[in-house]
Parts: C-alpha cells; sequence; structure tokens
C-alpha cells in the first residue's frame, strides 16, 4: 500500500511508540547533531529506567539526537524501521526476533556502512540470527555453546580463542570491577585512562561467537566468575558498518558510573563516524582507586 512520508511517521509512531528527547524548536541545530535510533521495549533487565539514563547521557554532551522505538512484544511485528535514517543503532533490546524483513533491513544497514552499539544484555538477544552474532562478535545464553563460536578472553598478554565446549554466558556476584585497557591506539580508548573501575554490578564471562574481525579494545578480571580476563569493550567490522558492544551497563545506577557513560559516549561517536572528537578522560575523572558515578545532567557539554 502506498503512504505519503506523512502518513507513514504517523503510522511509524503509532506502531511503535517512536519518541524523540529533541523538540522540533531545535530541529536546525539538531542536523548536525549524531542521529541514534535507540531500540528498546524488551529485556530481562530493566530497560524502562535504563534507556532514559543513556538517552540523558548523550543528550548531555550536545553531540546527538536521539530517538527512541519501544519495541514490545505486542509490537515487534510491525517494528521495520528506515534504519537509514540514522547514523547509529543503539541497541538496549534482548526480546522476541524481529521479522525477516526488518532482519533483512538492518543487515543491509549494516553491510552498507551503518552502525550498531550494543549494550550489556542486548548482546543475549536474537541466538539464532547468524548474521548478528557475527556483528556484535560474542553474545551469551539463549542456548548459546560451542556450536556458536569460541570463547574468547585475554591471558598472558595475547587473546586467545578457547574451543572448548561449554555454555555461552554467565556472571559472577556484583562488585566494582577494574577495565584495563588492552588496546590503546584506538580512538575510543585513546584519551582513556588506561585502568579504571565501573560502577558495582555484574561483569559478563564466558561469552562466545563467532569473534571476527574484532578488536578487543579492553578486558576485566572475572573474579569469582570465569577468573579470566575477559572482554568488556570491543570493536567489530561487518561489511562497512561499524559495531561498538560494551558488556557494561547491568542497571540504571551502574549506568551512571563514569567508566559506563564515558566509553558509552565515545563508542556511539566511532560507530557513528569513526572518530572520537570528544577531549580525553583523566584520571582524576576516571579514577582506578574507586567506582565514579555521576548523574547525566553533571556531563559537560560537548565543544
Ligand atoms: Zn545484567
Amino acid at each position: 500500500m502506498f503512504k505519503t512520508p506523512f502518513i507513514t511517521l504517523v503510522a511509524l509512531a503509532l506502531q511503535f511508540s517512536l519518541t524523540s528527547i529533541t523538540s522540533s524548536a531545535a530541529d536546525k541545530k539538531d542536523a548536525a547533531k549524531i542521529k541514534v535510533l535507540l531500540v528498546d521495549g524488551q529485556n530481562n533487565h530493566d530497560w524502562m529506567r535504563c534507556s532514559p539514563v543513556m538517552m540523558e547521557t548523550l543528550d548531555a554532551t550536545g553531540r546527538f539526537s536521539i530517538e527512541r522505538a519501544i519495541v514490545t512484544k505486542f509490537e515487534v511485528e510491525k517494528f521495520n524501521p528506515d534504519f537509514s535514517k540514522y547514523d547509529v543503532v543503539l541497541s538496549n533490546y534482548n526480546g522476541a526476533s524481529w521479522k525477516k524483513e526488518t532482519k533483512e533491513s538492518f543487515v543491509k544497514y549494516i553491510k552498507e556502512g551503518g552502525s550498531l552499539v550494543v549494550v550489556h544484555a542486548a548482546d543475549n538477544s536474537f541466538p539464532q540470527w547468524k548474521e548478528f552474532n557475527e556483528m556484535i562478535g560474542l553474545g551469551g545464553w539463549g542456548g548459546r555453546n560451542e556450536k556458536d563460536g569460541p570463547y574468547v578472553y585475554w591471558k598472558d598478554g595475547k587473546i586467545v580463542r578457547d574451543d572448548s565446549k561449554g555454555r555461552g554466558g554467565s556472571h559472577g556476584s556484583h562488585w566494582e570491577y577494574k577495565v584495563i585497557v588492552r588496546e590503546k591506539d584506538h580512538p575510543i580508548t585513546r584519551g582513556l585512562p588506561t585502568e579504571f573501575l565501573q560502577a558495582k554490578e555484574e561483569l559478563y564471562d564466558r561469552l562466545r561467537g563467532p569473534g571476527k574481525n574484532m578488536t578487543i579494545l579492553a578486558t576485566a578480571f572475572a573474579k569469582g566468575g570465569s577468573d579470566r580476563h575477559e572482554p568488556v569493550l570491543m570493536t567489530i567490522s561487518y561489511g562497512k558498518g561499524r559495531i561498538f558492544h560494551t558488556v557494561m551497563g547491568h542497571s540504571h545506577t551502574s549506568m551512571k558510573g563514569v567508566a559506563f557513560q564515558e566509553t558509552l559516549i565515545r563508542g556511539t561517536e566511532w560507530a557513528a563516524t569513526g572518530k572520537v572528537t570528544f577531549p580525553s578522560v583523566t584520571a582524576t575523572e576516571l579514577p582506578v582507586d574507586r567506582a565514579a558515578s555521576r548523574e547525566p545532567k553533571d556531563i559537560k557539554p560537548f565543544k
């Protein structure tokens, strides 16, 4: 059925509650901003409280304009946005499979140079979707095991790909874990302290997946979990697309961790543009001797 652009937009809004935190008065100013589509609406985590922290964090920098697609299980069959309208898709989604048409459109978008940011349990989603698992590099739960790819971790100064049998995805108890930058010469990590603490939360371990075209930027030691240095920040290339994957971000409180916020900001800009233009983050702002947290409103705007 033919639809005019206006009707399509209205239909889109009705179908999956597309909302925006930018006002129409700011539309002109927004033209230069990085356009983000945050997708949520289903997750085994508290997406209703988590997503606003991410939106406010990105918005506080002044660098991003954010739209949100709330894809509940009742709306997933209707979800089929024009991904090409956005510079980057930010997934906080861990739910029902998207319909075939949407998945194909998303793969095309990424292959042709689109961008994806995957946060925490978003890497639990779509265990059966081969292309998505290639995009995220590593994933957990959903029946993932050795059939999905190796465990990938850091040992004795290098990356290990471990094909041993076993489940994909687990975690120990909640604690303030130390993130260690392993790839210092990447736009996301250049300008970050080499070690810093993340706010109290669980640390994913034993993720597995194809891990192709993947760079592990930072790891953390999964004390009481796998007892291995597990990937925390990763980049993956897929076709012409750029993907940033962070395992941080379990809760709305841990998303107020400066470690989560600064890596989300830099990772989202890098995924969208291939560059990071934000200033360096000092060890005072992002320390290793305590887990720094702040409200998104206290983030300085980008200049
Ligand atoms: Zn979690």
